[in-house]
């Protein structure tokens, strides 16, 4: 009889979980536990909303397991002693995961796996949160990639290398053997992830978390948007992408279980464009390029990648502040911007295109920097990613890999018209803007009585574009280096 503690973190599913098949294949008995450490997390601990998710998704994790005879144990931290303790307790001689990629983490889980070895206990870590790990793709010189097109190009042959050997997905098992006394665990409110003031309950209705919740999404866009992805994707008002971001970052669906189940449609559904599947998988792309780029460059969690933007003059706290607060009640008087900060609050969600414009209106208008906007999704997010926000925020600040040249400033009221026609999206998020029509939706000061309910416009938009440009002007003319003197030294995750 051996037993095994599966530790679980950001992988919270039963399928396509590499650590916990392994502790089944090696062991008769496995303890799946959960470690509330957010303090090992640093600067970077979950946000409001992700522990809200969390909160759900242990929920139904723990459901999960019960329905295989199982049951999921909750500690606080820290993680060390709570995995030695429980070891002791139980008598497991081994601890199972599945890696993860910030620098935080990684820091942690390296020293917490010597630690368990000098313990005399076996530590396993296993992959699965991205497609490829981020040591596994190199440029031809071995380094990593600072650029999109050509990791893509690495990951689009790695994957269909794995599909074509037909990996497929390994499915939940249907029985997890437990010792018949388990150690105690404590009830989850004790972890207190809920907020005392109880604006969650609006904003999570709109979503089911874990991992069932997470298979319906994936099936429900299957069967109704991924036939049109690449075409609808950018329009907010249509519901046109997965919405899988909360369940990725979570782990409650492994990224290979998408790819797997798109492909497969793919090829059972000739009628299907594969464009539309190949724009649907490159967005997963992404997503493993923001992870190896954090991994590989870990000050840029804080810092841009582009060295020449340390010197950028963003403006001063001082007279940002009021702008700042506008900016994240949605009441900018600028439509578009509104309306995603306003869906952001009520959902806990906003839709990409959506980010990219307040994003860009909040450095490039109100030249606030980055780390101002990314601090507030990391906040209010329920998809709220150290990779992917970090790439997203430096993506449109112009300063990170691969990111959008700064000069190319969105102008909010044209991306509006382009991107939401009909003002659904707008008329969705802002009522006070029903009674307009036509183009002064988009831009309400221009109607002959712009509504007395929605505030006018905190700048002039394009006196702001010049501003932001004389500010580029100061920094662009230094060399730009790239920043690879900061990259982590050649070594694994644990
Ligand atoms: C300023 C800014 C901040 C962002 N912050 C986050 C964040 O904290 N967490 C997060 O998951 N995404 C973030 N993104 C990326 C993107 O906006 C979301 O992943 C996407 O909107 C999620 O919706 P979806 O699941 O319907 O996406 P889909 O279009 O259905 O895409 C499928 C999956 O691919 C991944 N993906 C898609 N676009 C991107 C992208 N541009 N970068 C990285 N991964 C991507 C996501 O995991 C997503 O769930 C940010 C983008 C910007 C511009």
């Amino acid at each position: 009889m051996s037993l095994a503690l599966v530790w679980f973190r950001r992988d919270l599913r039963l399928a396509d979980n590499a650590a916990l098949c392994a502790a089944l294949a090696h062991h008769t008995q496995v303890l799946p536990v959960f470690v509330w450490a957010p303090e090992e997390e640093a600067r970077w601990a979950p946000g409001a909303a992700s522990r809200v998710w969390l909160h759900h998704s242990l929920t139904a994790l723990d459901r999960a397991l019960r329905a295989r005879g199982s049951a999921l144990i909750l500690r606080r931290g820290p993680s060390l002693n709570s995995l030695l303790a429980l070891a002791r307790e139980s008598g497991a001689r081994a601890v199972y995961w599945n890696r993860l990629y910030e620098p935080a983490v990684v820091a942690r889980d390296t020293a917490l796996k010597s630690a368990l070895r000098a313990a005399g206990l076996a530590a396993e870590s296993h992959p699965g949160h991205a497609l490829a790990e981020p040591w596994e793709l190199k440029t031809s010189a071995g380094t990593p990639y600072r650029v999109f097109t050509p990791f893509w190009r690495a990951l689009d042959a790695h994957w269909r290398a794995r599909f074509a050997a037909g990996r497929a997905p390994r499915p939940a098992p249907r029985a997890i053997p437990s010792p018949n006394r388990s150690p105690e665990s404590l009830p989850l409110p004790a972890l207190e992830l809920l907020p005392r003031v109880r604006w969650d309950r609006a904003p999570i209705a709109h979503w089911q978390p874990g991992e069932t919740g997470a298979q319906a999404r994936l099936r429900e866009f299957l069967d109704r948007a991924l036939a049109h992805y690449r075409r609808e994707r950018d329009f907010p008002a249509v519901p046109a992408t997965s919405r899988l971001s909360p369940h990725l970052h979570f782990g409650e669906i492994s990224p290979w279980t998408v790819v797997w189940q798109v492909q497969t449609a793919q090829v059972a559904d000739p009628r299907l464009d594969s464009a539309e599947a190949e724009g649907f998988v490159r967005q997963l792309g992404w997503r493993d390029f923001a992870h190896h780029l954090l991994y590989h460059f870990p000050h840029t969690q804080d810092e841009p990648l582009d060295p020449a933007f340390a010197d950028f003059p963003w403006a001063r706290p001082a007279d940002y502040t009021a702008e700042l607060a506008a900016w994240q009640r949605g009441s900018t008087g600028i439509p578009i911007v509104d309306a995603g900060l306003r869906e952001l609050w009520a959902t806990g969600y906003l839709h990409n295109r959506v980010r990219m414009i307040v994003a860009s209106f909040l450095t490039k208008h109100l030249l606030v920097p980055w780390q101002e906007g990314a601090r507030w999704f990391w906040d209010t997010l329920f998809d709220a990613d150290l990779a992917n926000n970090t790439l997203g925020w430096q993506w449109v600040a112009g300063c990170g890999a691969d990111a959008a040249p700064y000069f190319r400033i969105f102008n909010p009221v044209l991306q509006s018209k382009k991107f939401d026609p009909e003002a659904r999206y707008l008329k969705r998020w802002l009522p006070e803007l029903q009674a307009l029509n036509g183009e002064a939706l988009h831009a309400p000061w221009l109607a002959p009585s712009p509504p007395g309910a929605y505030p006018p416009p905190i700048c002039d938009l394009a006196a702001r574009r010049e501003r932001a440009l004389a500010a580029y002007a100061r920094i662009k003319t230094q060399p730009r280096s790239g920043g690879s003197a900061r990259r982590r030294s050649d070594r694994r995750a644990e």
